[in-house]
């Protein structure tokens, strides 16, 4: 499967949007879902060349992609193959071009274009979320390009308005009993023609630059958290205001600690004389240590809260609670004194305990009875 998306809808890296739009439709007719039940080639096929047509057919992304390919257009908040149901919402366009409804989403010709949003994904320690922590991270994301000021013309040039159109990116051509609108050519519907493009830009308006950004991260945020940086996205053109930075946060797991929501969780493993006989702990919580009376004849399972010694609530700022789960473990290996010992506890346990246990069998066999 070519990845290059000119190569998926057969087309030269000149073609125009006209063309784009044909190679598309032929492609999507013949290899439709609903024509081609259980075809998975033909499913694949009608996919990938709606991912194309999805870039290729809208003239911003496809300038994004030819001059920074499709990590550029990542990076610039496209999120590459959609999902089914986009794939069904981009086939109903084909249709409402055909009526001159036009694409969704069109913008005045001319008009600023505002950036898009962006996505950085962040990885931060367990422990970074529940105490909060300040993280300087560089992103390099298309800037508006400053010596053209996004215009895409040569200082001292301006964007000549397009005759063809007048400027409106559209123009009306009749077609049987409708009269259609349609992308105007010679401008690919930018109502404008730069006759000398900007030499840092080539005429997109927009430059890659790396920048430094310092995230003050809160305590208490937890995986999946998003954080908006407004206006540190991609840059605007013409005028057009920058898109938003959003990090999406990743937190680690922790080799001891286990969180849901506020409250943490540790598991602590007890011996079973330990369980039995009752004993004093220091455990750890994400605050430090704290001692912890296990009282004798502790079963495996047994909780015990630590009030306040969970994480911070992003909003009320209240401590959440840490809770310790026992586990008590069965003694493995044993030597031949343990043995001893052992048996002979379990021959005590026959006089006193076999009562109790002898109770909970009777009451077992009468309900399978
Ligand atoms: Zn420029
Ligand atoms: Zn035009």
């Amino acid at each position: 499967m070519p990845k290059d998306y000119y190569e998926t809808l057969a087309l030269s890296r000149s073609a125009s949007a006209e063309e784009i739009k044909k190679a598309h439709r032929k492609i999507a007719m013949k290899c439709h879902p609903d024509r081609n039940q259980g075809d998975k080639a033909a499913e694949e096929q009608f996919r990938a060349a709606t991912e194309a047509y999805e870039v290729l057919g809208d003239l911003e992304k496809r300038k994004i992609y030819d001059r920074f390919g499709l990590e550029g257009l990542k990076s610039s908040g496209y999120n590459g193959p959609g999902n089914a149901n986009d794939i069904f919402s981009s086939f109903g366009d084909i249709f409402g071009d055909l009526f001159g409804m036009g694409g969704s989403g069109r913008r005045p010709a001319n008009g600023p274009i505002p950036g898009s949003d962006l996505r950085y994904d962040l990885t931060i320690t367990f422990m970074e979320a529940v105490h909060g922590v300040d993280k300087e991270i560089e992103i390099t994301r298309p800037d508006t390009c400053w010596t053209c000021e996004g215009t895409g013309a040569r200082p001292g040039h301006q964007p000549q308005t397009c005759s063809h159109c007048h400027g409106r990116g559209q123009v009306m051509r009749s077609q049987g009993f409708f009269s259609v609108s349609t992308t105007c050519q010679p401008c690919r519907g930018q109502g404008t023609i730069i006759t000398e493009p900007c030499h840092d830009c080539d005429g997109v308006g927009l430059v890659n630059k790396k920048k430094k950004v310092t995230l003050k991260i809160p305590a208490g945020v937890d995986n999946g958290a998003r954080m908006r940086l407004s206006g540190e996205g991609e840059g605007g053109r013409r005028g057009g205001r920058p898109g938003d930075l959003y990090v999406f946060l990743d937190v680690e797991a922790h080799e001891l600690f286990q969180r849901e929501g506020n409250t943490i969780y540790l598991r602590l493993p007890l011996a079973m004389t330990q369980a039995a006989l009752g004993c004093k702990f220091k455990v750890p919580t994400v605050h430090g240590e704290k001692s912890l009376k296990i009282p004798a004849g502790t079963q495996s399972g047994t909780n015990f809260t630590l009030r306040h010694e969970g994480v911070k609530a992003l909003r009320s700022g209240e401590l959440g609670d840490m809770i310790v789960v026992v586990d008590v473990i069965t003694p493995e290996g044993l030597s031949a004194r343990q043995r001893e010992l052992l048996e002979e506890f379990a021959e005590l346990e026959k006089e006193s305990g076999a009562a109790h246990q002898e109770g909970l069998f009777s009451k077992l066999f009468r309900k399978s009875a």
